[in-house]
């Protein structure tokens, strides 16, 4: 695993030599300058050692995640000296902190639209991506997606779809371009393994829907007690480079809402190992077609949780409820 990130990471690492070295002339402290550079060049000196990425206690693999997070980390995460577990554990505090301050309102109002959501990562922080923009012209955006990996990593990715995300809208472009642009910037920006699934779409004040699905779980709309599910149409971003989408139009008329989530909620295991699933959930939403977002969504969490017998979540999830208000 080490060896397949090993080029980006020693780029990495010659990049930021570099960056040190540029600093020589105004750093105040010459002695801190001097310890990080040692330690970038030991770093390098280890990649030629063929030594790189094995922890120094125990001689196993360390986690991938932690390296393309800190390229000179040399220690698995088991064998960290406790002053070490205490800088991680405060950087993943602040790490969680900074990622709740990207989440959108919790609940939104928006012209005809009334939409909830809950975001709930597995470990301190999370892969799943979840925004709701509101446009000049009255639509509203938003976007639910499912980066590939766990933890620290993950959640570094999610923060730069919410950034490419953030961007794109502002420019008002059509919503399969403005997939067909995020994952070309994904793709080019990340490492090979990496891509999101993601359901994102725009709606506005008439009640039309546009909806890109790239790879993820179909969202459900649920019209009068009847469940349609959306389907991908498109691979997840940032697999291919050129990538192209296509989006689904629909029309949504009062009452009627759109449910998007994540695995952590379909792939939630129950006591004899088998899954919540599409179906449950799609059966639960059919017979609860007059609730509010808000209602739907706390609804959908306390299935879960009798479902899962109150076992800790294996994977991060997100849920979010769109309901068309006039
Ligand atoms: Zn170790």
């Amino acid at each position: 695993m080490v060896t397949a990130i090993e080029p980006l990471l020693r780029e990495q690492l010659i990049n930021r030599r570099h960056r040190l070295e540029d600093a020589v002339i105004d750093f105040q402290r010459p002695a801190e300058l001097m310890r990080l550079l040692a330690e970038v060049d030991a770093a390098l000196d280890r990649m030629d050692l063929g030594t790189y990425g094995i922890c120094e206690v125990c001689h196993d693999s360390v986690e991938s995640e932690r390296l393309i997070a800190d390229p000179l980390t040399r220690f698995c995460i088991d064998h960290l000296t406790p002053g070490q577990q205490r800088a991680l554990e405060e950087d993943l505090e602040l790490a969680s902190q900074i990622q709740t301050g990207l989440l959108p309102q919790h609940y939104q109002k928006i012209d005809g639209w009334e939409v909830a959501y809950h975001y709930e990562p597995a470990g301190p922080v999370s892969g799943d991506y979840c925004d709701l923009i509101s446009g000049e012209d009255q639509t509203l955006h938003f976007v639910l997606g499912d980066v590939s990996g766990k933890g620290v990593a993950a959640s570094m990715l999610m923060a730069h779809l919410h950034a490419m995300f953030r961007t794109l809208t502002s420019i008002n472009l059509p919503l399969e371009q403005m997939v067909e642009r995020a994952s070309r910037v994904f793709c080019e920006s990340t490492l090979p393994t990496q891509y999101a699934t993601l359901a994102c779409g725009r709606a506005n004040t008439s009640g039309e829907v546009e909806i890109c699905n790239a790879g993820h779980l179909p969202p459900l709309l649920i019209q009068d007690g009847k469940v349609t599910s959306i389907a991908a149409t498109g691979l997840p971003v940032g697999v291919f480079c050129s990538e192209s989408f296509t989006v689904n139009r629909i029309h949504m008329s009062q009452g009627d809402t759109l449910f998007l989530y994540t695995d952590g909620l379909s792939e939630s295991l129950d006591g004899t190992g088998s899954e919540y699933g599409a179906e449950r959930l799609a059966q639960l939403l059919g017979k609860n077609n007059l609730l509010s977002p808000d209602s739907i969504v706390s609804l959908c969490r306390q299935e879960l949780l009798a479902f899962t017998d109150g076992r800790p979540p294996r994977d991060d999830l997100t849920l979010m409820a769109i309901r068309r208000t006039k």
